[in-house]
């Protein structure tokens, strides 16, 4: 496959340039960049004429079309890319001092969760590395230079361990220096319990990893996510407890999206505490962002509220995860519905 820039690591880069230090100036030279050109440029500081002309022959730059903006109240973006052909979304979300950008692994995507909104698109294609890389840029070239884009989300359309090699690939050129270096514990792959994937993840990669668990029970689990009869809880955090005893000071992430009813009650936030009890997990419980025809429901805010306290008051971290963007249709599950021509309209605030 050819590569494109962003999608060479360090020591590709540094074997393909026959120097590290010509690799060095290059990754700085992306750095010190306010948009990603169209094509490589005829020189490059830093690098021998010579040996970037060979380099230009091989390899070209991904190819990134903004087709729309739209910017929520709150100061998130989301951004519609084409990339080839193929759309994904890619969201910027501005905190104090830094920001995050949420980015796809997949044009679409394979799994079946009911809850989310990605499936109604459908499955187009596998991205490479270079496209996720691209689509970091993109979103960070516009963070305002009082909230720098430190931290990554894969949490967009698509599921990573669907699309591992690309997506390790990824996380080692977001890591490496001197640019773009973000840390491995800010870059987080988030994944609907892919248990082969999540297993190989946890052995090679550094970076975060986020269980979208959203169940205390099995039955409820397949419910929502029917790839569960296949990796059932107990495997799921096996996996987590195996890792945990490699290395101890990893944390994990636990998503947890809290359905009215369904797995909302006080009994559920029992036992999720005792099912987390012993591992380095944090938990985000994300009030549900309503997706017609699903049948499901928000709980209440003081509901949300009262299964944080109850998670809280046992000694689990956990931090509700309000939703951002909504009325852009940017937040998790929901990034395909502003696509009117699909006949989805944004659900209400
Ligand atoms: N496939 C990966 C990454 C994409 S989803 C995964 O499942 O983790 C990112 C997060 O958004 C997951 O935690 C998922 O459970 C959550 N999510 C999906 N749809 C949602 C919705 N409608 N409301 C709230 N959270 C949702």
């Amino acid at each position: 496959m050819r590569r494109d820039l962003p999608g060479l690591t360090l020591a590709e880069l540094t074997s393909e340039l026959d120097s590290r230090q010509r690799a060095l100036e290059l990754l700085k030279w992306l750095g010190s960049l306010s948009a990603l050109p169209k094509e490589l440029p005829a020189t490059v500081p830093g690098v021998s004429h010579r040996v970037w002309k060979t380099f230009r022959e091989r390899h070209g730059v991904t190819q990134v079309q903004v087709k729309e903006r739209s910017l929520s109240a709150d100061g998130t973006t989301k951004y519609a890319l084409d990339l080839e052909g193929a759309t994904v979304e890619t969201v910027r979300i501005p905190a104090k001092g830094r920001s995050t950008i949420c980015i796809s692994s997949q044009a679409g995507c394979t799994r079946k969760c009911v809850f989310c909104a990605t499936k109604e698109l459908g499955f187009t294609r596998q991205l490479k590395a270079e496209e996720m890389v691209a689509q970091y840029l993109t979103a960070r070239f516009e963070a305002p230079p009082d909230a720098p884009a430190r931290n990554v989300v894969f949490m967009g359309m698509g599921e990573p361990m669907d699309n591992l090699d690309e997506v390790l690939r990824a996380v080692e050129v977001l890591t490496q220096g001197p640019f773009p270096q973000l840390r491995a514990q800010s870059v987080t792959v988030s994944t609907s319990g892919v248990l082969p994937g999540m297993v190989r993840f946890l052995a090679e990669s550094k970076a975060s990893l986020a269980l979208s668990l959203n169940a205390t029970t099995d039955e409820v689990r397949a419910q929502v996510m029917p790839q569960n009869k296949t990796w059932p809880i107990s495997a799921l955090l096996g996996a987590l407890h195996d890792a945990a005893k490699v290395n101890p000071d990893r944390d994990t992430f636990v998503e947890y999206v809290l359905f009215k009813d369904l797995n909302d009650t006080d009994a559920d936030a029992d036992r999720l505490v005792a099912m987390l009890r012993g591992l380095p997990a944090r938990v985000n419980v994300i009030p549900y962002n309503p997706y017609p025809g699903t049948g499901l429901e928000t709980p209440t805010e003081a509901r949300v509220l009262a299964f944080h306290d109850r998670v809280v008051r046992q000694g689990q971290l956990c931090l509700v995860r309000w939703p951002r963007g909504r009325e852009i249709a940017a937040a998790c599950g929901q990034l395909v519905l502003a696509q009117d021509a699909q006949g989805f309209v944004p659900a209400p605030l």
